[in-house]
């Protein structure tokens, strides 16, 4: 699990998580293993829906509060406190149902932000930067703040009128029984914010805020649900196991190392799988390498073929310090799962730090091959760079670090590079092409502010 870090954000009742070590607060989460399990859990509501999955980007956004949104009208952010919460697939489904009932409602449009165009690393660095920039005080506000996705992210924040909550809630029910989901796994959800009808400060989650409740929306959905021709319906043994290992790997990742392991003290089943990988997690988290190791080479065991326990074991590996042993293991979960972006990333970060020039050009084509299929993230962007730069390449090079800081919501960093790079790359080729989009994101945000 990656986090892409930023400034400590407070946004509205959200808050900012210290992560230890830096002085940042971690906002977005990168993980191959938790995209894959929210990629199969919203495919069947998005066909149902007539949206092509891929359309829509799926993220993670550290925060234990209850939130879920649309943003920029193509990605779905779920806070993590929203993801452990939730202790069924079908409820989840039904709030990723609910929310793409908005988007086909055309909901949004009042909130839609200006960039409604960009994707990718730019779209996840105008969030992230958006995030910081509404923390109270915060005077560096970045790419995002400065073209107006603050006002944009708050608006998107709003409350959605009752009618539009109503048709949500509908539309939302129809996707559930395409997709063979009981639609009441709904009302479970909605009465978890029961109570907090009455804003009281501080003590309301941003989702109640945002997808006001009231008797007459959980009554009309009652009788939806109950006319339901998917009564009964729950999700495949597939999806409830995908989900409860989502839930563990992002409480042993969020929640205190000593707080998991004192819960699996008392747990009745300690050796399970699920409670071998919160063990595995908060074990390398601590850090206790050797226990960490042992209880992954557990999980390995029972599944041998698991690309996602050969990439922990490769990511504890390589975080202990031992970067050679973990190229291995990565390659591994690699051949296991040649599609994994961010696995990919892994490997090619752990060869490169092997610091051995017959290696560095197997680092370089991995690392580039996971840039694109989609694993920029800011740490293998900069791992990116340095095999570009080893390689003799600084125009490529350069073109990474103004990524890096365009993902990261640094405008006149991202410029400085991306004006290196158009120096650099041959004109018109798909990085100078690249490299003059961020260009012209910078200048705007620079100009605008
Ligand atoms: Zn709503």
């Amino acid at each position: 699990m990656k986090r892409l870090f930023r400034k400590a954000a407070a946004l509205g009742v959200a808050i900012a998580v210290a992560v230890t070590g830096t002085a940042s607060a971690a906002n977005l989460i990168r993980d191959a293993e938790i995209e894959a399990t929210l990629g199969k859990l919203s495919a069947p509501i998005f066909r149902a829906a007539g949206l092509d999955p891929n359309s829509i980007e799926l993220l993670i956004l550290q925060d234990s509060s209850l939130n879920a949104f649309v943003f920029g009208g193509r990605n779905m952010v779920f806070h993590t406190g929203l993801l452990e919460r939730l202790d069924r697939p079908e409820k989840l489904m039904g709030v990723m149902a609910h929310e793409t009932g908005h988007i086909i409602g055309g909901h949004l449009t009042r909130r839609a932000l200006n960039m409604q165009a960009m994707q990718g690393p730019l779209a996840v660095g105008l969030l992230l930067a958006a995030l910081a920039g509404a923390a109270a005080g915060d005077a560096q506000v970045g790419v995002a703040g400065a073209l107006g996705a603050e006002s944009a992210l708050r608006r998107s924040l709003l409350a959605y009128s009752r009618g539009e909550e109503s048709s949500a809630d509908q539309a939302g029910a129809t996707y559930m029984e395409k997709a063979g989901i009981d639609p009441a796994y709904v009302l479970d959800v909605l009465k978890i914010f029961r109570g907090q009808e009455v804003f009281q400060a501080g003590n309301v989650d941003p989702y109640a805020i945002s997808h006001p409740l009231s008797s007459e929306r959980l009554a009309l959905l009652e009788d939806r649900a109950a006319r339901s021709r998917a009564k009964g319906e729950s999700a495949s043994a597939d999806l409830v196991y995908w989900h409860a290992r989502m839930r563990a790997k992002l409480s042993a990742f969020t929640d205190s190392p000593e707080r998991t392991l004192a819960a699996l003290d008392s747990a009745a089943d300690p050796e399970s799988e699920i409670n071998l990988l919160r063990r595995a997690v908060a074990l390398h988290r601590l850090p206790n390498p050797s226990g960490s190791l042992k209880a992954v080479e557990q999980l390995i065991a029972l599944r041998p073929n698991d690309p996602y326990y050969w990439e922990l074991k490769g990511q504890i590996l390589f975080e202990s310090g031992r970067g050679a042993d973990a190229v291995e293991p990565y390659r591994r979960a690699v051949s296991l799962a040649p599609n994994e972006a961010l696995i990919r990333g892994g490997l090619g970060r752990a060869l490169l730090a092997l610091n051995d020039p017959a290696r560095d050009a197997e680092a370089l084509a991995t690392l580039e091959g996971a840039a694109l299929a989609g694993a920029s993230e800011p740490s293998m962007l900069r791992d990116l760079a340095l095999a570009y730069a080893r390689a003799g390449d600084d125009g490529k090079a350069a073109l990474a670090t103004a990524e890096r800081y365009a993902l990261t919501g640094q405008p006149r960093d991202a410029l400085r590079h991306a004006h290196r790079a158009l120096d650099q790359l041959p004109v018109g080729s798909p990085g100078w092409l690249r490299a003059d989009d961020i260009r012209a994101v910078a200048e705007r945000a620079l100009s605008d502010k």
